[in-house]
């Protein structure tokens, strides 16, 4: 675009080298230009904000935001709120339906013979209730692989025991996730009652999620059971003793529930039609406040907007700041969003997404595309300054990027180091003392400064 606009505006036939000089300079000119904008969004991005209180206002005062609970409202208000504040052009919010409502009712476990104790234990979300049960037999499965099955011989009418490795990186979370399906597949085809699956966390660390896939309420029920009480339990199998357990798993659950995205924008200066999405989801589990996930997340994405539109620039393009609902239970938000507006996706430059706690960036993943490495390491030098602009071409599936990935929009997910984020994932311990406040800070300045660059680039 440049070049064409010298060379058409050259009407005295200037010697081609002259104007090949005068082209870089002017090449030179607005990748300083360029440069200079990104930073001034930096500078901005690092000066004092409300980016504390929002997040504890999120966490600590409005606490864990499952979609469907009185808390969920608030933290869409609080999205709207925050926005506002921000200076955003627009707001609005924008529904959409879950299949199911759950909450957890007063979930109780306890061995009954041949000894008596407790066992601390949650149910999994989106798991059917199971009504008071007493004198259950409970199996040991191991692994839950079709040979520890066989192995357990008949189990109907059992709950079954299944073991976990101790979760430390990134891939054994993945592990985690893909395992389930089939382990319950084998505990539905063997007609058992329930599934206890052991805490992958140490020190009688519970968590909660779903292993059902788009809100619909799963196919058995199944409750996650602390590491040290599956273990003594396991132990007392092996020991030949034969374990009862008492069993009430009373979960709540309704029909289709209403959730909504909240989007904010600042419109583009040239090109308003086309657009950026920086997001993050706002919803969360509930056993803590959901602050690492993904509150932390959400607040930047509201004061990356604030750093942008203090910087008093205004990019070519527009920028919309997402906090997408439902993610929790499927990516749910981020599908009916992509669903409600394929017609102008064309128009996507490019969806950035953050939703790994407060774990050093390294740089982002572009979800295999290998064909735009090179013009976003140019656009994301700026970041080398926080040694954040390593770009990495895997495809990941688990977040709110993947429904613009599979519609061929350029995605740039945060990569993050692990950090404190595995150990409270999901858990009672996801409060915002995890939440290095610093470093969430420097990350809103990265968040603004790739998103601008994006959004600003000719
Ligand atoms: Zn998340």
């Amino acid at each position: 675009m440049v070049c064409r606009l010298v060379l058409d505006s050259d009407p005295d036939g200037t010697p081609l080298r002259k104007t090949i000089l005068g082209l870089f300079a002017l090449l030179i000119a607005s990748a300083v230009l360029a440069q200079n904008s990104t930073d001034r969004v930096i500078t901005e991005a690092l000066k004092p904000s409300s980016l504390e209180t929002n997040l504890a206002h999120l966490t600590d005062q409005i606490g864990g935001r499952v979609p469907g609970t009185p808390a969920m409202k608030l933290a869409v208000q609080w999205g709207v709120n925050a926005f506002n504040a921000a200076g955003a052009d627009t707001v609005h919010t924008e529904d959409f339906n879950l299949q199911a409502s759950w909450a957890e009712g007063a979930t109780e476990m306890q061995v009954t013979s041949p000894q008596q104790f407790k066992v601390r234990a949650v149910s999994i979300a989106w798991a059917p209730a199971l009504a008071q049960q007493r004198h259950v037999r409970i199996v040991d499965v191991g692994e839950g692989t079709d040979d520890d099955f066989k192995k357990a011989g008949n189990v109907a009418g059992a709950m079954v025991l299944v073991h976990s490795e101790e979760m430390h990186k990134w891939d054994d979370l993945f592990a985690e996730y893909l395992k389930a399906p089939q382990v319950i597949s084998r505990a539905v085809a063997a007609k058992t009652l329930a599934i206890a699956i052991q805490s992958t966390r140490p020190n009688d660390l519970l968590y909660r999620h779903t292993n059902s896939s788009d809100g619909e309420i799963d196919r058995m029920p199944q409750v996650l059971v602390a590491r040290e009480d599956a273990a003594r339990m396991a132990r007392l199998l092996a020991s030949g003793q034969k374990l009862q357990v008492d069993l009430s798993v009373p979960n709540h659950i309704g029909g289709s529930i209403s959730a909504s995205n909240v989007i904010a924008e600042l419109r583009g200066s040239e090109k308003p039609d086309e657009f950026v999405v920086l997001g993050a989801h706002l919803d969360s589990w509930e056993l803590g406040t959901g602050a690492l996930d993904n509150g932390c997340n959400a607040a930047l994405v509201v004061d990356a907007l604030r750093a942008i539109q203090a910087s008093g620039l205004r990019p070519r393009r527009t920028i919309r700041f997402i906090l997408f609902s439902g993610e929790e239970e499927g990516l749910i938000g981020s599908h009916r969003y992509v669903t409600a507006h394929r017609s102008e996706l064309d128009n996507a430059a490019a969806v950035v997404i953050f939703d790994a706690g407060i774990g050093k960036v390294t740089g982002f993943s572009l979800g295999g595309r290998k064909d735009i490495v090179d013009r976003v390491n140019a656009l994301a030098a700026p970041l080398k300054q926080f040694d954040a602009a390593t770009m990495t071409t895997d495809a990941s599936t688990g977040s709110d990027h993947l429904d613009f990935l599979l519609e061929g929009v350029p995605t740039l997910v945060a990569n993050q180091d692990e950090d404190n984020y595995l150990l409270n994932y999901h858990a009672m311990s996801d409060t915002l003392d995890k939440v290095d406040l610093s470093r969430l800070k420097r990350h809103v300045a990265e968040a603004a400064a790739i998103t601008f660059a994006i959004a600003d680039a000719s």
